[in-house]
């Protein structure tokens, strides 16, 4: 993309915003075609404003913006892709997205696109908006494929010490992945959350999130939070969730919808 255009159009996720004056907003955004934009949303913490709704954390929406000074953009027009009302609707999802986006922030970038964490990003925000999908490992697998998506996939079929097959009794996000009983360093993992891991990295991710409550699953988030840290080399603010698993009103009938999966390339 041209670094000299001065008026772009393109689609983009809200990350994060931010306070800005009287009654501006800053908002941190995900583009499909231009990276990672600061953009300036004039007036938009005024009541009057119909802008506002849209440019919130988790919001997909369509912008159509122009340089202003430095590195900041100004929305000129912005409208709403998805409205995500059962995400928003639900404190668990709206938690799972939050995380999400706050890892995505956190990715190093050099300001270079890149569609394809858009694209999960997207898909794992109409995860989170579908009923048939529970909310509790949505942020955990995000961060794993995201770790994939890097070229960072832990190893979880042997130990990532000595080759052994195992028994594989560790975890250690440092190291990268599994290990066996003479090799063990990091965090213990049981043999559910070892299987619910190599489940989600092995294409069956929409069958994990159909799970209401699988076994292992809270194992698994804490060690999905410690890899998603290591390899962002910073704290994620965030809070691991702990508060017990909500049961989701019944849903209708819906067909289902591929769950986020990473698009190498
Ligand atoms: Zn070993």
């Amino acid at each position: 993309m041209s670094g000299s255009t001065s008026e772009i159009e393109d689609e983009a996720v809200v990350l994060r915003t931010y306070k800005s004056g009287e009654s501006d907003r800053v908002c941190v955004l995900w583009t499909r075609h231009h990276g990672k934009l600061r953009v300036l949303a004039k007036g938009v913490r005024k009541t009057s404003s119909r802008m506002g709704g849209s440019l919130e954390p988790m919001g997909h929406v369509k912008v159509h913006l122009v340089k202003g000074r430095g590195d900041l953009w100004i929305t000129k027009h912005v409208a709403h892709l998805e409205r995500l009302a059962t995400l928003r609707g639900d404190y668990e999802r709206i938690s799972a997205g939050l995380a999400v986006v706050e890892a995505v922030d956190a990715i190093p970038t050099d300001e270079a696109a890149d569609e394809g964490i858009f694209e999960m990003l997207v898909r794992v925000l109409l995860t989170l908006d579908h009923l048939e999908f529970y909310p509790e490992l949505v942020a955990s697998s995000f961060f794993f494929k995201l770790l994939c998506y890097d070229g960072s996939e832990p190893v979880v079929d042997v130990c990532v010490n000595c080759g052994s097959s195992g028994p594989l009794v560790a975890f250690n996000a440092e190291v990268g992945g599994t290990l066996c009983v003479n090799c063990r360093s990091g965090t213990a993992i049981s043999a559910d959350a070892l299987g619910l891991i190599r489940r989600i990295l092995g294409g069956e991710l929409a069958a994990v999130l159909r799970d209401e409550h699988p076994a292992g699953a809270r194992e698994v988030m804490s060690l999905a939070h410690d890899a998603i840290e290591v390899h962002l080399g910073r704290r994620l603010k965030v809070a691991r969730s702990t508060a017990p698993l909500a049961a989701p009103p019944p849903g209708p009938a819906a067909p289902p919808s591929p769950p986020f999966e990473a698009h190498e390339g």
